[in-house]
């Protein structure tokens, strides 16, 4: 699995682009949960992205 291939590109804040150059994007693992720590050196929006993996089949209750 390629965890980097999920990695936010753009800043939620200012859409700027955000790589290595431009900003930071870490990941890391909070029980289910994948967290992304996002530093965006655009606009100086800092914070965290969480993304809630469940592990239900098609009978998944409603959004
Ligand atoms: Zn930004």
């Amino acid at each position: 699995m390629n965890h980097l291939h999920d990695l936010p590109r753009h800043c939620p804040d200012c859409g700027a682009v955000i790589d290595n150059e431009s900003g930071i994007a870490t990941e890391y693992w909070q029980a289910d949960r994948r967290i992304y720590h996002v530093w965006c050196g655009s606009c100086g929006w800092a914070g965290d992205i969480v993304r809630v993996r469940r592990m239900i089949g098609p009978d998944s209750p409603d959004d």
